[in-house]
C-alpha cells in the first residue's frame, strides 16, 4: 500500500495502472474510518483492479458553525484500517496541495444543492462538488463508491457527473448501521453513551413510517409529524428537518407516491446527524 500526498506522484502511478488497462476504484472519505466507510472499500476492493482511498478533510464544505476544527483526525488508525482492507492506494493530500493559493474555480448543481441539507448549510454542496471533481480529474477512476448515508451527496454527485459528462460510474452502497441501527457516522463520536442510545429513534421512526405507508398511508404530512412524535417523545433531539422527497430529484412530495425518500437531519449534543429511508410506493 502507498501512502501519496502528491497529486503529481499519484498521476504518475496511475498513468502505469491504465497503460495496463487496469480498473481503477475510488472511495473518497473524510477519514476517521469506521465500517460505513470499509463497506464501500470492500465493494471497490471486489470490483476494481486498484483501488484508490482518499482522506482529505475538506475545508471548503464545512460551513460557519460547522465542526472543522474538532472534525475527528486519526490518521494513524486509517492507515492501519485501508492496509488491512488491501487498499493500493491512499491519497492523503494537505489543504495546499489541494487548493492552491489563489484557488477560485467551484462547481455548483443548482436546484439540488438548495433544498434538504443545502437549505441549512449554504455552500456546503458546492465544497463537496468541487472536491470531488478535483479529485476525479486527477484520478480519472473507472467507479466512484459514495454512501447511501449521504444520499443527497450521491444525488448531487451523480448530477454533476452526468452533467460534465465525466466517464464515471458511480456505486451507491447501502447505509451501515450500528446494532441499534443509528446510521454509523465519524461525528458519532461526539455522542455521549446515552446520546447514542436515544439515538436509535432515527432510524426506527423511519422504519416505522415505512410501515406506515407500505399499510396504505399517503398523507406526507401525517407521515412527518408521526416521526416528528416519536423522535421528540424518545429523545432530547432538535429537529433540523424532516421531508418525504422523490427519490431521484428530491422534490418534495405531498402525496407519497413513486419512489420516495425520507430524509432528516437532527441536533443531538454536539452532533448534527443525518439519516433517510427509502420508499417504493405504488
Ligand atoms: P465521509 O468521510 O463522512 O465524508 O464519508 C465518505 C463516504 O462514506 C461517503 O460516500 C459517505 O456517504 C460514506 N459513508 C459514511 N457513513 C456511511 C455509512 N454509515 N454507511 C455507508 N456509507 C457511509
Amino acid at each position: 500500500m502507498r501512502v501519496v500526498k502528491s497529486i503529481k506522484v499519484l498521476r504518475k502511478l496511475l498513468r502505469k495502472e491504465k497503460l495496463s488497462n487496469h480498473k481503477i476504484g475510488f472511495v473518497p472519505t473524510m477519514g476517521s474510518l469506521h465500517e460505513g466507510h470499509l463497506s464501500l472499500i470492500r465493494n471497490c476492493r471486489r470490483e476494481n483492479e486498484i483501488s484508490i482511498l482518499s482522506i482529505f478533510i475538506n475545508p471548503k464544505q464545512f460551513v460557519k458553525g460547522d465542526d472543522f476544527s474538532s472534525y475527528p483526525r486519526e490518521e494513524k488508525k486509517d492507515i492501519f484500517l485501508a492496509k488491512k482492507e488491501n487498499i493500493d492506494i491512499i491519497f492523503f493530500p494537505t489543504n495546499k496541495e489541494m487548493y492552491s493559493d489563489g484557488h477560485s474555480t467551484v462547481i455548483n448543481v443548482e436546484k439540488l444543492s438548495t433544498v434538504l441539507c443545502g437549505k441549512y448549510r449554504p455552500g456546503h454542496f458546492q465544497g463537496v462538488t468541487t472536491v470531488v471533481g478535483k479529485l476525479l480529474n486527477i484520478i480519472e477512476p473507472d467507479t466512484l463508491y459514495l454512501g447511501q448515508k449521504d444520499a443527497q451527496q450521491a444525488i448531487i454527485l451523480k448530477k454533476m457527473i452526468d452533467d460534465l459528462n465525466w466517464p464515471v460510474k458511480v456505486n451507491i452502497c447501502p447505509t451501515v448501521r450500528e446494532k441499534n441501527g443509528l446510521a454509523m457516522s465519524s461525528r458519532n463520536q461526539y455522542l455521549s453513551d446515552n446520546e447514542k442510545k436515544e439515538a436509535s429513534i432515527l432510524f426506527r421512526s423511519l422504519k416505522e413510517a415505512k410501515h406506515t405507508i407500505l399499510s396504505g398511508q399517503r398523507d406526507s404530512k401525517k407521515i412527518i409529524q408521526s416521526i416528528r412524535n416519536l423522535i421528540t417523545k424518545n429523545s432530547s433531539a432538535k429537529i433540523q428537518y424532516i421531508e418525504c422527497v422523490n427519490a431521484d430529484t428530491l422534490e418534495k412530495l405531498t402525496i407519497l407516491k413513486g419512489k420516495v425518500m425520507i430524509a432528516l437531519a437532527v441536533h443531538l449534543g454536539r452532533a448534527r446527524l443525518i439519516d433517510n429511508i427509502q420508499i417504493a410506493v405504488k
